[in-house]
């Protein structure tokens, strides 16, 4: 059974940022180089509500376990809540509140019609069977119904959740409707209205902000070189784009370590952690680097794609990276950014970085909305476009404004849900 959320939650830790805390100081930061109503503030620092239910499960032996599950809604004031559905033994309610708040910035500076909201299950999605994970996610939905639906929340993948979760959950939220609603959850099989394109969006959105970055401080691809912490879905996709376009990737890790060849691996070769869970360390290579040596590499570009607060105060002095490309959601503590900052390493945030996952699950629920299939090389071009559009508005702010691109991309999310709670005002 699931522990309640009061007994979950970690000890504070000084040097490693929760999602929550991590997300309210980035707000207030931004919030000081523009001029919004401090109510809008105030009221950004909250979510609209948090969903907290109780989620039985019989297990294949017949007995009952219940587990605790979230959906935390934070602001829906430019549309529907959006954001992922996890499985993971520390999921609790602040976590998702804090990570909802990402998902708020995260579509506001693409300009996506979405709010933010993330939402999940307390439990090791390992210790379940299949036919266990399928109970459980037909019964989160059938908990979750009343507060989701494809004109109001959307979940999505996340941690611990994939394409299968999503169609369960849709099929599941579909029965209980008495129709087929696609549009409710993205991140679904393309047989059952996902969208081409969307498991590799993330990585391909970061290796586009990675090439905008390296032409934007006059490098020329061809003569750059990436070191790619994670080797899994986001890691990959980018590393093998970047490849592709020219670059010359070094390095790259999983759990266990990393491999380093200053001449360049040959990235195409190594599986990825879901063709093939932690090869990376199986492949020739000169040399072995633990994940932190990785991330102190003198390369051009450096990627960590894995896990939140990789870089922290306590190496933030010693990477040696020109830019550094946020695949991973928060790998960049508060304090980390402070040193990089003052350091002059360009910091491209995972706002911007990877949120190709988000603009293409937009575009499968637009898909799915209109019963209309893109192919590939649409939703691609489509991409390609969204984020160049994102990329010259957060480009726009830190020339105006001398800003880092973090404090940039969060004055362009800020400004346009600021401007929409404007001119919606605030129901007396
Ligand atoms: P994944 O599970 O496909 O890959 C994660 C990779 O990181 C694996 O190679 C794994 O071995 C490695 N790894 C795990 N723990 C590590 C550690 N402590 N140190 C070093 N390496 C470690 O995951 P993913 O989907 O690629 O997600 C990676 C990050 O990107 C996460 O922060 C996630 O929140 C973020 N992200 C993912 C998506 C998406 O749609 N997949 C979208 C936006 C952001």
């Amino acid at each position: 059974m699931s522990t309640p959320p009061s007994q979950q939650e970690a000890e504070p830790d000084e040097e490693l940022d929760s999602a929550l805390v991590t997300a309210r100081r980035q707000l207030e930061r931004a919030a000081t180089h523009i001029d919004v109503d401090e109510g809008v503030i105030e009221r950004l620092k909250y979510p609209t509500r948090v969903e907290q239910v109780s989620v039985p499960l019989e297990r294949d032996d017949g007995s009952v376990d219940v587990f605790t599950g979230y959906r935390a809604q934070h602001d829906d004031v430019r549309g529907p809540y959006k954001g992922g559905l996890r499985y993971h033994p520390e999921v609790n309610a602040d976590e998702c509140i804090g990570l909802s708040m990402w998902m708020t910035w995260k579509c506001a500076v693409m300009d996506l019609p979405f709010g933010g909201g993330k939402g999940g299950i307390s439990i090791n999605p390992k210790s379940l069977s299949d036919e266990e994970t399928e109970r459980l996610t037909r019964r989160f939905a059938e908990e979750l119904r009343y507060v989701i639906g494809p004109t109001t929340d959307v979940p999505a993948p996340d941690m611990g959740t994939d394409a299968q979760t999503m169609a369960w959950f849709m099929d599941a939220y579909s029965m209980q409707q008495g129709e087929t609603i696609p549009g409710v959850v993205t991140g679904k099989p393309p047989v059952i209205g996902g969208s081409y394109g969307r498991e590799e969006a993330p990585g391909r959105s970061t290796a586009i902000a990675a090439r905008e970055a390296v032409d934007y401080y006059g490098g020329d691809l061809e003569d750059t070189t990436v070191a790619v912490q994670g080797f899994g879905s986001v890691g990959a996709n980018a590393a093998r784009l970047l490849e592709e376009w020219g670059a010359t990737v070094v390095a790259v890790s999983d759990v266990n370590g990393a491999i380093y060849d200053p001449d360049g691996l040959d990235i195409g070769s190594i599986p990825t952690h879901e063709e093939e869970p932690e090869a990376v360390l199986e492949q020739d290579a000169p040399e072995h680097l633990s994940n932190e040596e990785i991330l102190e590499l003198d390369v051009d570009v450096l990627i960590p794609a894995a896990v939140g607060n990789v870089i922290t105060a306590d190496n933030a002095d010693r990477i040696a990276a020109d830019i550094v490309v946020e695949g991973a959601n928060g790998p960049t503590t508060f304090a980390a950014d402070t040193i990089l900052e003052e350091r002059g390493v360009h910091v491209i945030p995972d706002i911007l970085a990877n949120a190709g996952g988000v603009t293409v699950s937009y575009f499968e629920w637009l898909q799915d909305i209109n019963r209309r299939k893109w192919s590939l090389e649409e939703v691609n071009e489509e991409l390609e476009a969204k984020m160049l559009d994102a990329w010259e508005e957060v480009r726009t702010e830190v020339e105006a404004k001398e800003l880092s691109w973090r404090d940039a991309a969060y004055v362009v999310a800020l400004s346009r849900i600021a401007e929409a709670k404007e001119k919606r005002g605030l129901w007396p």
